[in-house]
This record gives structure tokens, sequence and C-alpha cells, in this order.
């Protein structure tokens, strides 16, 4: 009898998806359009991999969501493919320097990635350069002689290129490695950036490095978003649930926010979402509107809870001030508060949420953080016999910081 896995049959649709992991950021699309011709400009760049000589490095930059990692990610892995089928040795290393955003934190993942794809060779050697706290200069010295003995080609995707905090080094790094290699094997970079401003300040010698070929992916527009949009209603929602005009409004909506198709899906994500969670069988416009609110909230919501936790009970704080219904003179609701007022209201908190208060100084700290963040505006008075008083205004909706800060530090205060 053929062996059925247990999980082949079950019903992963709900009432309005079919397949809801087509609309996560993680799903690569089979077909991406409006992007063939950015495809055809990669692939020729890469091409002489092909021929085990080093490509240039390329710098692509554009506006968030306009699929510069999708399409980075989709060439390399087919550059990847037919050099398997021809026998010559290459390595694509995608590396999110959100998350590796030093030179040390992106060689030793350089290391770790080459150690997974080609154990035999460090076993052999017994290197363990990856561990932490291997020197820098032994890194570099390993990736050369790895990429000397294997005649290896490396493609490297540095992915929010903009975040290494000492690039310069960096790139001087991989570029070095080139110059010693005398041709015995390649280190190529594939640079990516959401920032426009980014390039204009970097050293000269790091842009001529990274912007060999250059590379603009233009924002997507309505027309162009409804046609990924209904690619992706086709995959992800059961037929016909899916209204046209909710459709064209996402596009609308996700075109004027620059053109930004990871926006576009998450709206219509969450779109989905809505109807499903009010037992609703259709996405129409009115949940469209619903889920831009919903998102704008995730949004913030998200930055919220990486606040550390004593920003997050100031937060509070200003909220309850702002609730509490403090009237000025003229009989407005207040929205501006002394730093005076916000300290005993964030020690009051504290106290609700059994921690120890900080003193003044930190939440003076602190403060200048929210609003570097956005969460808060300040104002400070003219010097009055009290020195500099601050005005603190909260830049969010009060009942939102509250529903929110009170759920992510789990009190009720
Ligand atoms: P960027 O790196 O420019 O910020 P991404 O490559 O991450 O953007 O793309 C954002 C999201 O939009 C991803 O989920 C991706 O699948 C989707 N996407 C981008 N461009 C296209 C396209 N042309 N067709 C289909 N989906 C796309
Ligand atoms: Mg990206």
């Amino acid at each position: 009898m053929e062996k059925k896995n247990l999980f082949s049959d079950v019903d992963l649709s709900t009432i309005v998806f079919k397949d809801k992991a087509t609309l996560s950021p993680h799903y690569t699309p089979p077909k991406l359009p409006y992007r063939e011709q950015e495809i055809t400009e990669v692939v020729a760049l890469l091409t002489p991999a092909l021929k085990k000589e080093k490509p240039t490095n390329v710098f692509i930059y554009g506006k968030t969501g306009v699929g510069k990692t999708i399409v980075a990610r989709y060439v390399s892995d087919e550059l990847r493919e037919m050099c398997g089928q021809k026998g010559i040795g290459l390595h694509c290393i995608y590396i999110n320097n959100k998350m590796h955003d030093s030179k040390y934190r992106v060689l030793v993942k350089i290391l770790k990635d080459l150690w997974e794809q080609n154990k035999e060779y460090f076993t052999t050697k017994d290197i363990k350069v990856h561990d932490a706290g291997a020197p820098p200069t032994l890194l570099y010295e390993t990736l050369l002689d790895y990429t000397r003995d294997q005649n290896a080609g490396i493609l490297i995707i540095l992915d929010e290129v903009d975040m290494v905090k000492d690039l310069d080094g960096l790139l001087y790094a991989l570029t070095r490695i080139n110059d010693e290699l005398h041709g015995q094997g390649f280190v190529s970079i594939i640079g990516i950036s959401n920032n426009l401003f980014f390039k204009r300040d970097l050293d000269p010698r790091s842009k001529s490095t990274l912007c060999e070929e250059e590379l603009i992916f233009p924002p997507y527009n309505a027309k162009q978003l409804t046609t990924i949009l209904n690619e992706r209603v086709k995959v992800g929602f059961k037929e016909g649930v899916v209204d046209e005009s909710a459709i064209r409004l996402i596009a609308a909506i996700a075109s004027k926010e620059g053109g930004d198709a990871r926006y576009a899906l998450r709206l219509l994500k969450k779109a989905g979402e809505l109807v499903e969670q009010g037992n609703g069988e259709m996405v129409l416009t009115a949940n469209v509107e619903d889920a831009k609110r919903g998102v704008e909230e995730d949004v913030v919501f998200e930055s919220l809870n990486t606040l550390p936790d004593h920003q997050q009970i100031l937060l509070l704080a200003m909220a309850n001030l702002s609730e509490n219904e403090q009237r000025d003179l003229r009989g407005e609701k207040r929205t501006q508060f002394m730093s005076g007022e916000v300290y005993e209201e964030y020690k009051k908190v504290c106290f609700k949420a059994k921690e120890k208060p900080r003193s003044m100084r930190w939440v003076r700290e602190y403060l200048n953080d929210l609003e570097m963040l956005g969460f808060i505006s300040m104002q400070f008075s003219g010097k009055g016999n009290r020195g500099q008083t601050r005005f603190i205004e909260l830049g969010e909706d009060p009942n939102k910081i509250k529903k929110h800060v009170r759920a992510s530090l789990k009190i009720d205060a």
C-alpha cells in the first residue's frame, strides 16, 4: 500500500484565503512583472561568473518595496543553479545588514555560510573560524584561503548595505581579497539600499568599489500594483472573494506611499484577515480602509514593542496625563505637559508596574530618544526662573498607546 502522509489532505484554506502563505513577505512569486528589464540587466552583469570571471560589483537602489531584494535573490539563485549544472564553484551569500551590521559580523556570516555549503573543506582543514571571538584577521585570511584553494566565485549580496557601521572597512577588505587572489577565484558584491542619500555620503573609494555598476529600481505605479496584487489574489484567495474595487483602492493607496509593493501586499492580507474576523465573505473597499488604519497601528506597535521598558512606561504616563481630562484655563483639554508633571506620573506608573523608577536625568535621556523616534514632540519654555522646562506632547492617540503598552508590558497601570 502506498504510504500517505497524515497531513497530505489537511485543508489549509479558510473562509476567504486559499493559501495565506503566498501573501507573506517570505513567499517568492513565480513571476515578477515589471521587473523584466531589471532582471535582464542583473543577469548580464553576473554572466561573467559562468566563465569563471569576476562580475563587476553592482549597486541597486530604489525605495522600499520596489522588488530589489526579490530580484537580487531570484537572479542569484538562478546563477547558482546554472553554475551547479556546469560544475562551476560558486557561492551566493545573502546577508541582511540590518542583522549583520558590522564588518566583523558580515565576515562571520560569510564564513558560516561557506562552512554550511562546504563542511568538508573546513573539517579537513580543522578550521572553526565562525565561532564567536575569532580575530578579524583570521576571518579575512580564511576567506582568502578558501576562495584561492577552491578557485571559488563568491557573490555576496549586502542587503540594506547602508546599515553597516564600518562599511568603508568592509568594502576595503572585500576588494583587497581580489587583489591578492590574482584571478584564482573572486569575490563580487551586490549592494542594495533604500536610502537615496547614502551613496552621496560614502567615502569616494568605497563609492567606486560598490557602485561599479548602478541600477535604479523605479516605484510601481497604481496600474502595475494592480497587476501584482491580482496575481497574489489568484494564488492566495478563494475565487471571487476579493472585489476588484478593493484591489484598485489598495493599488491607489500604495502608489501614493511610494509605489511600495510590500505595503500593498500587507494591506491585502490585513483586509482579508479583517473580513475573516468579522465572518464576512468578501473583501470590499471598506475593509481596505480598515486595513489601512490597522496596518498603520501595527507599524507603530511594532516599533513601540522594541522600546526599552522604561521608555514604554514613560509613554504610558504621557497617555495617562493626556487622558485625564486635564483642562487648561480656557477649559480646553491639555495636550502639552511639563517635564515635572510627566516625571510624577511616570513614578506612579512605575509603582503600579512594580518597577523601580529611574532618575530624572535618565528620564530626560529617554524623552530625547522618544522624540527622535517621533513618539513625542518637545518644546522648551523660555528661560524662566525654573531653568529650562520642557513641554511634552504625545504624537500618537493616547488610547492606542495605552492599549499597546499595557499589552506589551503585561501591566494594568
Ligand atoms: P525591496 O527590497 O525593494 O524593499 P522586496 O523585493 O522585498 O522590496 O519586495 C517587497 C514585496 O513585494 C515582496 O513580498 C515581493 O514579493 C513583492 N514584490 C515586489 N516586486 C514584485 C513584482 N514585480 N511582482 C510580484 N511581487 C513583487
Ligand atoms: Mg529589501
